[in-house]
């Protein structure tokens, strides 16, 4: 340290303007690279990501694409007898499930352009036999990360979902949760 700075440093930035001193606030960032311009100090690069694209700097990344949940949780109605009509619950249920996510879902345009692009034609990832959405917003948060909060942020947008009730044959109804939900792992 110079003579020049017993009574204080010149600071500009990072570095003293008198005797050159360095310290470690006030440095010149070059964001994108992670380097102080003036005196080379380093951190993790940082850039302004619109999408692919840094706007500073252009450099491109690459984006992972969205993967897609599909969710379904049936449950017989209260009170309703079911002796023997597994078979014909199950293929009701399933049905359902088809309706829900190729039709009713369909409707909204952009699941329609999420769902071309980004989901595979398998039906089902996950069956909660019983559930409702509670459960199944709980199963959608323990296997993507996301809090529910998240997941409901996303409604329209990402997040598609619809309950219904339905005869199996006269007499026998099921009542289904169906949901379905992209996000970026
Ligand atoms: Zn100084
Ligand atoms: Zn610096
Ligand atoms: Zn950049």
């Amino acid at each position: 340290m110079g003579i020049a700075c017993l009574f204080g440093h010149k600071w500009d930035g990072c570095r003293c303007a008198r005797c050159g001193l360095q310290r470690n606030e006030g440095h010149d960032w070059d964001l994108c690279k992670g380097v102080c311009l003036k005196c080379g100090a380093k951190q993790p690069p940082q850039h302004d990501w619109d999408g692919k694209v840094c706007r500073r700097c252009g450099l491109m990344r690459v984006v992972a694409p969205p993967k897609n949940l599909v969710v379904f949780a049936p449950a017989v109605v209260e009170g309703e007898k079911t002796e023997g009509d597994d078979a014909l619950i199950t293929s009701a249920a399933l049905s359902l499930v088809n309706r829900a996510t190729q039709e009713q879902f369909m409707l909204n345009p952009r699941f329609q352009k999420l769902y071309a692009k980004y989901a595979s034609l398998k039906l089902v990832d996950q069956m909660i036999p019983g559930g409702g959405m509670e459960e199944i917003e709980e199963w959608l948060s323990k296997e993507t990360g996301n809090s529910i909060d998240e997941i409901h942020s996303n409604e329209s947008i990402r997040y598609f979902h619809m309950r219904g009730t339905d005869y199996v044959r006269s007499g026998l109804r099921i009542r289904f949760y169906v949901a379905s939900y992209f996000y970026n792992p």
